[in-house]
């Protein structure tokens, strides 16, 4: 055999091996999809998931795309999430009072006028203490807020804050209905009746968008989790961050989702988010993502983009805490 011959014949017995390799799965996902992504993973459904490279500036942040945005915020020990799909926007919760300035700042840098759906989940300051903020400095065309809390000094605020800026402040029931541009949502639980805690009488939220779908929980506990059937979801905004009395086996096995993000404050007195919650998450199949730990073991916030059937989320260093 001459040298040439048998160098073609190595060559083609290297490329077989090579192929059968690769079938076989040797040099695993993340070769195939490149470097540029720290993991990449498939639910159950066949939906891509990425969760992409970090980004360390906020003004990298470029939401001016035909594409569903999602950011969770880290507002220290505290709930804040945007939601933009073309001109239309909906926030969901406003931190504490103390982050409410931070809030519209940033709203303010990325062209945000205007908020179609302000939603205070429930009474508690550190979902609804940023609220007047925002309507003082943008023009909000509806506010959604449950009945449960009204003697609240915050609830007083936001109710006094709509009347001076003459917003209309609806308290919307379960079954309800709203659109953001494409993607619609739906009022999943508004518990009003007597005795209900603050925390339970939060305003959980489905958000569908095409082939995806997400899920807020504010800061419902079991009580609100067993009251009905849940949907699967793609992304959940984990209940009353990431607490004990919150996630529970059989809310999870329903909603069965393949990314959990918890918005929780580094090292808070309430010891949050809880193990055994974590572990319920995790056991369920969930990929677990932390706004206290966004970063390593830094804080910072989620960015997630979606055309309707696939869904990236990047780590972002954006810090809207003004505790701090
Ligand atoms: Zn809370």
């Amino acid at each position: 055999m001459s040298k040439r011959r048998k160098k073609s014949n190595n060559i083609l017995v290297s490329l077989i091996v090579f192929v059968i390799l690769c079938i076989s799965g040797f040099f695993g996902k993340d070769y195939i999809v490149g470097t540029n992504e720290l993991a990449k993973e498939t639910s159950a459904n066949e939906l891509q998931i990425t969760l992409s490279q970090n980004i360390d500036y906020a003004e990298e942040v470029n939401l001016d795309n035909d594409k569903l945005n999602i950011i969770f915020f880290y507002v220290g020990q505290a709930d804040c999430t945007l939601i933009k799909l073309n001109d239309d926007v909906m926030l969901i919760d406003a931190g504490n009072n103390a982050d409410g300035k931070n809030v519209v700042s940033f709203l303010q840098a990325k062209n945000i006028t205007h908020i179609d759906y302000l939603v205070g989940t429930h009474a508690d300051e550190d979902h609804i203490g940023g609220l007047d903020d925002v309507i003082n400095n943008l023009d909000i065309e509806n506010v959604l807020i449950p009945t449960v809390g009204k003697s609240g000094t915050d609830y007083k605020n936001v109710v006094e804050t709509c009347e001076n800026k003459n917003v209309l402040l609806q308290n919307p029931t379960m079954g309800d209905t709203f659109k953001i541009d494409k993607a619609n949502f739906e009022i999943m639980s508004a518990m009003e009746e007597e005795g209900t805690s603050d925390n339970n009488s939060s305003l959980a939220i489905n958000l569908s968008y095409n082939e995806t779908n997400y899920l807020f929980m504010g800061d419902a506990e079991t009580e609100v989790e067993n009251s009905r059937s849940w949907a699967k979801a793609n992304v959940l905004k984990v209940g009353h961050h990431g607490s004990n009395s919150s996630s529970s086996e059989k809310f999870l096995n329903e909603v069965k989702p393949d990314y959990s993000i918890i918005e929780v404050g580094k090292d808070n007195q309430y010891n949050l988010p809880s193990d055994k919650a974590i572990k319920r998450l995790e056991d369920c199949g969930s990929k677990v993502l932390r706004t206290d730990k966004a970063n390593g073991e830094e804080v910072g916030s989620f960015w997630l983009t979606s055309d309707g059937n696939t869904i990236d989320i990047k780590e972002v260093n954006i810090n809207l805490d003004g505790n701090e």
